[in-house]
Formats: C-alpha cells, sequence, structure tokens
C-alpha cells in the first residue's frame, strides 16, 4: 500500500511524456492512498489515468491513457487482458497509451480500470479470497508497461 502525500509526489510517478497531458485531481484527493492501484477519469473522460504499486520497486508507477469511443464497436464480447473478467464495448474495450511522442500503444482491458472490483465481484460469488487474483492484475499492469512502453529503460536512466 502506498501513501501518495502530495501533487509532487503524485507527478514523480508519471513518465515527463505523460505529465504534458496532465490534469491534477482535486487538492481534497491528497494524501492518496494506492490500494494495488488506483484509478480515475479526467474530466469529460477522454482519459483514464493509472498509479500502480509496482511490484519490483513498490514505487509508484503512474500511466494516461486514450479511452477511444466505444460506440461502432459492435456487441461483442471482449475479455479484460488485466482481470480477465468479459463484457460488452462500453465496459471492456481498447485504451492506447504513448509509447513515444509518435507511437501509441493499446491494450484491452476494462474501460473504467475497474479491475480490482470485478475481482472482488467474482471471488465474493465463488467464496474465494482475491488477494492474490488482484495482486495478479497489478503484475499484468507493470508488465505492459514495462514491455510494450518500455518503462523499465526510461526509468533507468
Ligand atoms: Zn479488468
Amino acid at each position: 500500500m502506498l501513501l501518495i502525500r502530495n501533487a509532487h509526489e503524485l507527478m514523480e510517478a508519471f513518465r515527463p511524456l505523460d505529465l504534458r497531458l496532465f490534469e491534477l485531481p482535486d487538492e481534497a484527493t491528497y494524501p492518496l492512498l494506492v490500494r494495488d492501484y488506483r484509478a480515475w477519469l479526467e474530466t469529460g473522460g477522454a482519459r483514464i489515468y493509472l498509479v500502480y504499486e509496482d511490484p519490483d520497486t513498490h514505487k509508484p508507477r503512474g500511466l494516461i491513457f486514450r479511452r477511444p469511443n466505444a460506440r461502432g464497436a459492435g456487441g461483442v464480447s471482449h475479455m479484460c487482458n488485466w482481470c480477465h473478467s468479459y463484457g460488452g464495448p462500453d465496459e471492456i474495450g481498447l485504451l492506447l497509451a504513448e509509447e513515444s511522442a509518435r507511437r501509441r500503444v493499446g491494450v484491452v482491458v476494462c474501460r473504467d480500470l475497474g479491475c480490482r472490483e470485478r475481482v472482488e465481484e467474482a471471488g465474493d460469488l465463488a467464496g474465494r479470497d482475491t488477494a492474490e487474483a488482484k495482486r495478479r492484475v497489478v503484475e499484468r499492469m507493470a508488465r505492459f508497461a514495462n514491455e510494450a512502453l518500455g518503462l523499465d529503460t526510461a526509468h533507468a536512466g
């Protein structure tokens, strides 16, 4: 569990590339408690912000995703790559992160990043403990960031 005390600490978790898109959350949100991860929508909902606890460094890492409009995606159901739940195109779809100023990388996940809630709900229904499943969700987020966005190398210098 992480505690982010102020805007400065929050912004440090994000890549410089993402900071030019940054909309700071309300002052009243601090201290920001990050249990597994935390996600919130930008005003207007065009982007979603994600802060998770990196499984290796135990430091906060932040990503910003664009949310393409879900309409026109048809009635096909998709599976979230992070929590493995299923849903219609309004619930699960493509989110896009910038790998560089010119290249975006997409991942099909819960559009509201409500993976933890879905994992908990599924666990409650099955009478299972969900700590392990939630840990795996964060691991998959970190893997996406490290492999698809090269966050490892970006932070190495
Ligand atoms: Zn999910």
